[in-house]
């Protein structure tokens, strides 16, 4: 059994006092409750030491966004592994669709963010996920195919132990347009198979495989109810400590 992993990716949103606010609260709601979900919160970079100050000795987890792979050097504006795991963090999200679409992000680019992550003993999250159109000309599974491989491909099997993998249809972040159930599943069935051939059995039934795209309180319980739906990876509703308190109830329950 999978224990389930709610994910909250703040986005551009919580400079530090917004984030030491919003991490307290979720700190404070998830206290005494039983520990059955890992909680990760993933604010901006400038974020990430008020937040590991407020979060340090709970259960929640901290992330980073984003990560380049290089170690150090002359490399304006990025960030590297290593400093993300000196502020604090344990996860780091890679190949997220806004980076994909907006930043220029590629499969290449994504392995090459994974390994340096995963090389300087950080977790990662894995995004993966169609655009509108690719659904609508029927690409959704060699789209996902081509992401997963590209990214995840070449993992050893003990690299295997620090990944999880998200799927987020492009077309329902943000948008308040949610994968049904049966559509989440159908792909989430689909990348936990590409496991199974890239890695091991016990990989394939090991690795958690988070849904992305408009979870809310409303709908998480029924997402989470299909049988590779391990988790959830929250934007817009993560930033409510009421709103991601109450998915994480309902992956409390599931
Ligand atoms: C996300 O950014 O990963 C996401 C799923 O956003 P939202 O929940 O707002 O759709």
């Amino acid at each position: 059994m999978r224990r389930p992993f709610i994910a909250g990716n703040w986005k551009m949103h919580c400079g530090p006092s917004q984030a030491r606010d919003l991490a307290l609260a979720i700190r404070n709601g998830v206290l005494g409750s039983p520990d059955v979900v890992d909680v990760l919160v993933c604010p901006p970079f400038v974020s990430l030491a008020a937040a590991a100050e407020i979060l340090a000795g709970s259960t929640v987890q901290l992330g980073a966004q984003n990560v380049f792979w290089e170690e150090k050097g002359a490399w304006t504006g990025e960030v590297a592994a290593a400093m993300l795991l000196d502020s604090g963090c344990q996860w780091v999200l890679a190949g997220h669709s806004e980076r994909r679409q907006f930043f220029g992000e590629t499969d290449e680019t994504v392995a090459k963010r994974l390994h340096a992550a995963l090389a300087a003993g950080l977790k990662v999250i894995v995004c993966v996920g169609e655009t509108l159109e690719e659904r609508e000309a029927d690409q959704t599974a060699a789209v996902v195919t081509r992401q997963v491989r590209g990214a995840v491909g070449a993992l050893s099997m003990q690299d295997w132990n620090s990944v999880s993998l998200a799927y987020e249809p492009v077309w329902a972040i943000g948008t308040g347009r949610v994968a049904t159930p049966e559509q989440a599943q159908e792909v989430h069935h689909l990348i936990r198979d590409l496991i199974g051939e890239m890695a091991s059995q016990a990989t394939q039934e090991a690795v958690r495989i988070l849904y992305g795209g408009s979870v809310k309180p409303g709908n998480a319980a029924e997402l989470l109810s299909k049988a590779d739906v391990d988790g959830a990876l929250v934007g817009g509703a993560s930033l409510q400590a009421a709103d991601f308190l109450g998915i994480i109830a309902a992956a409390s329950g599931s």
